[in-house]
Parts: C-alpha cells; structure tokens; sequence
C-alpha cells in the first residue's frame, strides 16, 4: 500500500522557505516542544480540531457542536461559554463538530495525501517557481514522515524539481542521511547550544542534532546548509552562546546562519488549541540586540542574515 502524509498546510507562493518562490508542504508531528512554537497545531502526527473562540455564537444560544459530539467534549458553563475537554478530542477520529458549526469556528487542520495528489499540486505549481525556486518540506517535523517524503522526493528528483526542507534534524541518523541525499537546500535548527537549556525550551537534548550536522557535512553531501535560530531574549541570545555556534560551525565548515527575531504569531493558535503559551510577556530582542549578535558572527567569518534579509 502507497504511503501517505500527514499534512497541515501547503502554501503556493512562499517566498522566505528558501530559494526563489516555493510551495511549502507542512507535516504535522514534531517531536520538539519548543515553548515559543508558532505552530503548535502541528504537534501531534494525527488529525486534530482547533477552535477560533472569538467567531462562536454561543451569545447567540448556539449549542449545535455541542450536540453533535457524540464523545460529550463540549460543554457550556451556566454563562453559556463553551469549553472543551481537549484530552477527549486528542482521541477523535469522527469529528462531528466540525460540519455541524454553522460559523467555521471548528476546523480540522490536518489532511491525508497521497505521493500523487503531491505530485499533482507540485505540477500545478510548477510555473509560478521561476528559475530559482521549488518545494520546502516543513512543519512540524517532515523527517517523522520520512517513509512517505523519500517517495515524494524520488519524484521530485525524477523531475529535477529543487527540494528544500526546514527540519530539526531529530531523527536516527541513517533516516535523516538518507533523506539528505536528495535535499537540495537544508535549513537546520540549533535552538542552544547548551545541552540542559535545548532540553528546557525543547523538550529534548541537541546531542541528536548536533551530531547529525556532523555526520551531514561528512557524509560528502553536496547541498546548502543554513543553520536558522530563532532567536529569544534570556533563551538563546547571549554572546557565550553564539560563541559556541561559531566554534561548532568553523569545525564543521558551515557559513551561514540565519537568525529569526522573536515573534508571537502562534499565540491565537495556542489559544485556539486550549494550550497556555509560556511566552506571552517576554522573550522580545531589541533591533540593537539582533545587530549585535549579526556582527558578532560577521566578524568571525559567517555570513548571518537577519529574519527575512537573506540572499536566496
Ligand atoms: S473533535 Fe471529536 S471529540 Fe472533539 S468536539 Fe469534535 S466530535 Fe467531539
Ligand atoms: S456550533 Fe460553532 S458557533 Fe455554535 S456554539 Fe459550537 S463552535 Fe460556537
């Protein structure tokens, strides 16, 4: 049986996922838990509801999801405000609310495809790339994926479409290699280079990571790699720590580092998934701290593009 993906959003027009215009594919599934995710509905490798609070009609006396849930996850309070037990609708497989809501306030974000019905958006979009662009893999993590991407890949490839993706790159090394060898253009994380402090704002170690990139620019892969941080205030935007990204990439031979300033546009979807988001009042950089952390690596020999700013 042909494998499928697990897929969140597909974008047309994408100009910022690497070289050129792009369509990007977003997986869902990640195994991170970055506390400033901007997309949290990506998380779980499963379909799932969100839910935009502020477009529901219960003031109106609508209850009609609530009486679709055959499961009882949605219930009104006596002011008539509608809450949902999330760890019930984690389990769905139905999702009876979703049709039943006459405003849209109930969606389901993730979608099933097939390596054809990929091919077959790839195909549409083709003529909009220009010399430059192609296809970002993204997400969420699209290495949980990998099965189902070597064979959209291979396609890819067949075609001589150019294949970039946005990946953790936590995964078993001889899954990410083998993805790799077809990648064109690689944007790779590294959230801190301090072991504990990846595990608190991550959930998990960089050790996997780190060694990956290793064993990548080892391996004699011919792509473009550019490391990418996000970068957070009293996180991951000390000099020491960007020292330390410096010694690991002269050792590793890697130029380029893109640094993502802060921003809280995932916030209205943790709040549409019912998560608290840790970072609602802090983490913000100043321009002059991005700056400096730019001239930091500029004076040692690696090219550091700020946000958007980048020369692809
Ligand atoms: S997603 Fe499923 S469990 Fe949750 S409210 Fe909808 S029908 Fe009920
Ligand atoms: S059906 Fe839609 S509009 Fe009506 S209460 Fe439920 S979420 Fe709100």
């Amino acid at each position: 049986m042909s494998e499928k993906g697990l897929i969140f959003d597909i974008q047309s027009f994408s100009v910022h996922d690497g070289p050129g215009c792009r369509t990007s594919i977003f997986f869902t599934g990640c195994p991170l838990r970055c506390e400033w995710c901007a997309n949290p509905e990506s998380w779980i490798k499963k379909k799932h509801i969100m839910i935009a609070e502020n477009v529901c009609k219960w003031e109106n006396g609508c209850r009609a999801c609530r009486n679709a849930c055959p499961y009882g996850s949605i219930k009104f309070a006596d002011n008539g405000k509608q809450s949902i037990t999330w760890d019930i609708c984690k389990e769905c497989e139905t999702f009876d609310c979703v049709d039943t809501c006459p405003n849209n306030v109930l969606k389901q974000c993730v979608k099933e495809y097939t390596v054809d019905e990929i091919m077959t958006i790839l195909r549409r979009d083709f003529n909009n790339w220009g010399a430059k662009g192609g296809v970002t893999f993204t997400g969420g993590e699209p290495l949980m994926h990998h099965e189902f991407l070597i064979e959209v890949l291979k396609k890819c490839h067949e075609r001589q479409i150019h294949k970039a993706i946005e990946t953790s790159a936590y995964a078993k090394q001889e899954v990410f290699l083998k993805i790799m060898k077809y990648i064109d253009f690689a944007f790779i994380d590294v959230k801190n280079m301090d072991r504990e402090k990846h595990k608190q704002g991550t959930g998990v170690y960089n050790h996997l990571i780190l060694s990956n990139i290793e064993a990548l620019k080892k391996s004699g892969w011919q792509g473009r790699l550019v490391l990418r941080q996000p970068t957070i205030a009293g996180y991951n935007d000390s000099d020491e720590n960007a020292y330390k990204l410096i010694e690991f990439m002269n050792k590793n031979s890697l130029y380029e580092v893109n640094l993502l300033k802060f921003h809280r546009l995932g916030l209205t979807k943790w709040n549409q998934l019912g998560k608290d988001y840790e970072y609602s009042n802090h983490g913000d950089m100043t321009e002059e701290k991005m700056q400096h952390l730019q001239e930091l690596y500029l004076n040692n020999n690696i090219a550091c593009y700020i946000g958007d700013n980048t020369p692809f």
